[in-house]
């Protein structure tokens, strides 16, 4: 049997200023289209959440990879999981500084072994030992995320106590044609987090999460609050009793604030190619690629499921994939 392969991305739910709407929207379409176009040459669902995903980290629009908001310190340091759901394998970094893409990183680590989780030098260091090269942490910071980073210094109490801080966390789920799911996250975190600070993203179960029996998501949003609920993780389970992505998504948010008072998003996405997106911030960033090569991005608003669509597109000219 053959699937019809599908890719969702996500660039972060927060309170996204006006004039950032179309970088976002525009960055995760391209970001789904790269994921797209690894699905349609054939290859796999984590070959195509790693291409995604890169694409996001590259793009210094969002909170991942290079662009990245600061901590504390002054510094970038950034988390990042990816899992594949046909053998439940997973790879996760967090607190590194001196690796472009985290998410490869992460690969590096759910594939080389033994371990899933690894952290600061000593990933950096499992980085340099597989091959990839290690940058200047200097590389990572952009004149936007110095500029906020230092009114915050100066007192002007930024974004610290603030409700949806900037953000732009990153995430995608995809199906690819033999019925594989895969999901990966990617993040600097929170801006101003204290030097060592881990949130939900790099934790399998929390950032994300992928079980071909029951679905792929990737989470973001308030870090503190997701992991205490195991948003990815629950929701995938949510998903296996019956609920569809959409139900299961938009229940795990009510429940993140009932029972923490935190906020978020979510993208969920189930084997047979139903998926969701929903978030309790004023605004997502979001794209999707269908099989019949169906393409939309755009920043959702509440209660308007596709909000503000970005970009051209609308397609990229169906019928790519046959059963
Ligand atoms: N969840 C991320 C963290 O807490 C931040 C975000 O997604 O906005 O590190």
């Amino acid at each position: 049997m053959t699937f019809h392969p599908l890719i969702v991305v996500h660039g972060g739910a927060w309170k996204i200023p006006e004039e950032e709407h179309t970088p976002h929207g525009e960055g995760c379409r391209r970001a789904a289209l790269a994921g797209w176009e690894v699905l349609r040459a054939g290859r796999s669902a984590v070959d195509a959440v790693e291409a995604a995903v890169r694409a996001l980290e590259d793009d210094p629009t969002f909170d991942a990879g290079r662009g990245s908001c600061l901590n504390a310190a002054g510094e970038v340091e950034l988390d990042a999981i990816i899992m594949d759901g046909r053998t439940l394998s997973l790879g996760a970094v967090a607190a590194v500084r001196r690796v472009r893409n985290p998410v490869t990183l992460a690969r590096r680590v759910m594939e080389k072994g033994p371990h899933n989780f690894l952290v600061g030098s000593g990933a950096e260091e499992f980085a340099r030992y597989h091959g990839m090269p290690l940058i200047s942490p200097e590389e990572l910071i952009v004149a936007r995320e110095r500029a906020r980073w230092e009114a915050w210094r100066a007192g002007n109490g930024l974004y610290t106590e603030n409700l949806f801080a900037p953000s732009g966390t990153v995430g995608a789920v995809a199906l690819d044609r033999e019925g594989h799911l895969a999901a990966a996250t990617s993040t600097g975190g929170k801006p101003n987090k204290w030097p060592g600070r881990v949130g939900d993203s790099p934790l399998v179960g929390c950032g994300a999460y992928a079980d071909d029996r029951s679905a792929a998501a990737s989470a973001t949003g308030d870090g503190e609050a997701l992991m205490r609920i195991l948003a990815t993780g629950t929701v995938c389970a949510q998903v296996a009793r019956g609920h569809s992505p959409q139900e299961a998504a938009e229940e795990m948010l009510r429940l993140l604030a009932e029972r923490t008072g935190g906020y978020g998003g979510l993208i969920v996405l189930d084997p047979r190619g139903r998926f969701g997106i929903a978030h309790t911030t004023p605004h997502m960033a979001w794209a999707y690629v269908l099989g019949d090569g169906t393409l939309r991005a755009g920043i959702r608003v509440p209660n308007c499921p596709e909000g503000i669509l970005c970009g051209r597109g609308a397609t990229t000219g169906g019928g790519l994939v046959s059963r």
